[in-house]
């Protein structure tokens, strides 16, 4: 069997080598071919030795997942469709904004955690990705988007926030980010890496001992009777915990808050006495929030809040001080927005499963 070298890691990649007889330094150089020129085929890396090149074409492949689809919103989001084996694919998406160019990857195919306003949560959980199927992701949109005219990288940040619960996918996701952060690939710093979770507490931790990067948390509601519905994680880890595991990591990682992201269920979680809740609850984190209009998707149950309400919300919480940002609907006339990534697949894949019920 051939090994993918896409999603081998440094040290990975160094005892590849080593075990082939070669030099060590051999792991950088493949690496810059591979992540920094986007160079998926031996024979063109000029600098490794014809022998080289030759046994690792026998022993080696750099595979990439199949691009299907590219689609470009008026607003210039940019979605990819990428296949992963056949009948399985996952959306990514780029969101170019003034001073960043933001890249969203998903690490799983579903979501076990079951989010009841979430349209990936409702599918339920299909599959782990492998290290090489998400770095594949991030491999794709370099490639495609390349650099700007100053000849800086277009996109500036990678976040974990696609499809899936990166803390569940533990080992792939780490040796993710040992790959966006090393010097020899995308060279990412930790701080223009943010990974989002819903709070599995004990990866969390050990996320923070091993590879801090920055921290979004899905908080979306501010007590733990209406959390336990919306986020059932919630009934694992309740909020006392979650709140303690935040307050740590913003002492190891390597922003000094963690973004708290609040999705806006009309009447559900944004009133007045919701706001004054949550201000109460994470007093003492240094954080900011990212108010997000929720993305409706059919028999969700849940509707958008109002604009006003939305504004409103944030006022309480900027008066005490907090940054708030609400999150634009991006690439809606792609389907790109929050929550809605890829669902479109998985849908198929269901309606698919439903329509041979049918015929059976
Ligand atoms: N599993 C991780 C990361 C993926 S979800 C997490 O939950 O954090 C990325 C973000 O999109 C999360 O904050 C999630 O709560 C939010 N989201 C999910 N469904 C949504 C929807 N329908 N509308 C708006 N935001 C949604
Ligand atoms: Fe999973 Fe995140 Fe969706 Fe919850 S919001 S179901 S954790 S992907």
């Amino acid at each position: 069997m051939t090994v993918n070298l896409l999603g081998l890691t440094r040290e990975e990649l160094t005892e590849f080598f080593v075990s082939l007889g070669e030099k060590p330094f051999r792991a950088k150089q493949v690496m810059k071919w591979i992540h920094q020129l986007g160079v998926d085929d031996f024979t063109q890396m000029t600098d490794v030795t014809k022998l080289l090149r030759e046994k690792l074409t026998d022993l080696a492949k750099v595979a990439v997942p199949k691009l299907l689809s590219e689609q470009i919103s008026t607003d210039g989001t940019k979605k990819w469709l990428l296949e992963l084996t056949p009948g399985n694919a996952i959306e990514t998406v780029f969101i170019p904004e003034d001073d960043r160019g933001t890249l969203c990857v998903s690490s799983q195919v579903g979501c076990a955690l079951a989010c009841t306003f979430c349209s990936t949560g409702r599918q339920g959980f299909n599959r782990n990705l492998t290290t090489a199927e998400i770095i594949g992701q991030i491999w794709w949109a370099y490639k495609a988007l390349g650099k700007n005219p100053k000849g800086e990288r277009v996109i500036s940040n990678v976040v974990l926030m696609g499809m899936g619960e990166p803390l569940l996918n533990y080992d792939a996701v780490i040796n993710t980010l040992s790959i966006l952060l090393d010097d020899h690939a995308y060279g990412l710093s930790r701080r223009r890496v943010t990974l989002s979770t819903s709070g599995v507490i004990p990866a969390l931790k050990r996320l923070q001992e091993q590879m801090p990067v920055a921290l979004a948390v899905s908080l979306h509601a501010p007590n733990d009777s209406l959390r336990d519905v919306l986020v059932p994680i919630n009934q694992k880890y309740p909020l006392h915990q979650l709140m303690e595991a935040c307050r740590s990591y913003v002492s190891a990682g390597p922003r000094d808050f963690i973004t708290f992201e609040y999705v806006m269920l009309k009447n559900v979680n944004d009133s007045d006495q919701h706001a004054k809740e949550l201000i109460e609850l994470v007093k003492d984190i240094p954080c900011k929030f990212n108010l997000i209009p929720f993305n409706p998707f059919p028999g969700s149950g849940y509707e958008t809040s109002s604009s006003e309400r939305i504004h409103q919300f944030k006022s309480q919480l900027v008066e005490q001080g907090y940054i708030v940002t609400i999150r634009k609907t991006r690439g809606d006339d792609i389907d790109a927005a929050c929550g809605q990534l890829a669902g479109k697949v998985i849908d198929k894949s269901r309606r698919h499963e439903k329509f041979i019920e049918i015929q059976q």
